[in-house]
């Protein structure tokens, strides 16, 4: 598990833990007044053990909500150390009961176990740590019973220790569910994120596929709706590519759309979104950009091409053409008028910026 993973799996388990502490403190804290007030004598132990209980877990419950609503990007210590603190109470104030007064009702000490099963199905605990909290509660347990009369009566060593190792082993069998269940969804997810980076790209370049380019259109176009923004296409094609696959061959051809596709990427905004419209042919989204601020971006682009050295063969041109979308047309249109001014481009000559107007045909 790489580190990323591991810290992301701690801020889940840490994140479920405290939502349980929230859960499980609030309810308390009303429960063990009710009893308090209730169904206890005044005065009694019970009466005082009720409202230590409530106070400790209105505070736990308060300090986990806080820590709940941070939402910490990364666990510390501290934050592990605070569930584990708050199960230790749990687990204290259960030992404090049955060591009490508990055997003096039942068999059993059914406030402990309800404690420890409750613990190994409601919180998700490495097994190492659960197997210390375990152990070290049976001990105390065990200890603190040892000293009562009514104790020799009952089989209350074994009860405890068999109850402890079952409380265990469900407490790692549940860690280990959710353990596998999260490596699953994140596999799924890695491999869902793989995919549609796949099929978003062309793989020659790594810009945008034609059928992106045509979902982020219509988003564009979704986005702007009916308000007054704007934004604007840039057509481009490289000038008599075919002369460069038959002089170098193909693959020189290839690196040459990799270098070109390099040039758009590293000179356009970080708004702007490029693509391989198809063979020699790129196309770019400029959002919040109007006619005359894609016609100098297509400009700039066309002299970095003509600067840019490129190897075999050294100079390359590129023809471009602009067009701005007019509220209520389709994509396609707007890219119709894009290819419009492109072609206008093509034939007065090549290496040019032709944006489209009314008079293109
Ligand atoms: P024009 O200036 O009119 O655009 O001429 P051109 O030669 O650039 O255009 P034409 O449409 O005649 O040829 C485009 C060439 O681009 C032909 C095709 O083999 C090549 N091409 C298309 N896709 C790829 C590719 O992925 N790799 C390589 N190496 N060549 C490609
Ligand atoms: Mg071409
Ligand atoms: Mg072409």
């Amino acid at each position: 598990m790489t580190e990323k993973l591991k810290s992301e799996f701690d801020k889940e388990t840490f994140n479920h833990n405290t939502f349980i502490i929230i859960i499980l403190g609030y309810f308390l804290f009303f429960e063990q007044l009710f009893y308090a007030f209730f169904v206890r004598e005044p005065g009694s132990t019970y009466q005082q053990i009720h409202f230590i209980t409530a106070l400790l877990m209105i505070l736990f419950a308060g300090i986990a909500t806080y820590i709940y609503q941070k939402d910490f990007t990364k666990v510390n210590k501290y934050h592990k150390k605070f569930v584990i603190i708050f199960v230790l109470s749990g687990l204290l104030i259960a030992i404090v009961r049955t060591s009490l007064l508990q055997l003096q009702l039942y068999s059993l000490p059914t406030i402990y176990l309800a404690v420890i099963y409750g613990m190994a199905v409601a919180f998700y605990f490495p097994p190492i740590l659960s197997f210390a909290l375990y152990s070290s509660s049976s001990i105390l347990l065990i200890f603190l019973l040892s000293g009562q009369p009514i104790a020799q009566e009952f089989s209350y060593v074994q009860d405890i220790i068999s109850n402890n190792i079952i409380a265990w082993v469900v407490s790692v069998l549940n860690f280990n569910s959710y353990f596998n269940g999260f490596i699953k969804s994140k596999k799924i997810s890695d491999m869902n994120g793989k995919l549609r980076y796949i099929s978003e790209r062309d793989p020659l370049t790594d810009l945008y596929n034609r059928r992106k380019l045509n979902d982020l259109l219509i988003d564009e176009i979704k986005r702007i709706g009916r308000t007054n923004e704007f934004f604007s296409v840039i057509i481009l094609d490289i000038d008599n590519f075919k002369n460069v696959n038959d002089t170098y061959g193909h693959n020189i051809g290839d690196e040459v759309l990799v270098n070109f596709s390099e040039i758009l990427k590293s000179n356009i905004r970080e708004l702007d979104k490029p693509g391989r419209w198809g063979g020699e042919e790129f196309l770019i989204i400029a959002p919040a950009t109007d006619k005359k601020g894609a016609e100098n971006l297509a400009k700039k682009l066309k002299k970095l091409i003509n600067n840019n050295d490129f190897g075999k063969p050294e100079r390359l041109t590129a023809s471009f053409g602009v067009a701005t979308y007019n509220h209520e047309e389709s994509v396609y249109q707007l890219i119709n008028r894009a290819d419009k001014a492109l072609y206008e481009a093509k034939s007065t000559g090549k290496n040019r910026v032709i944006v489209y107007n009314q008079g293109i045909s």
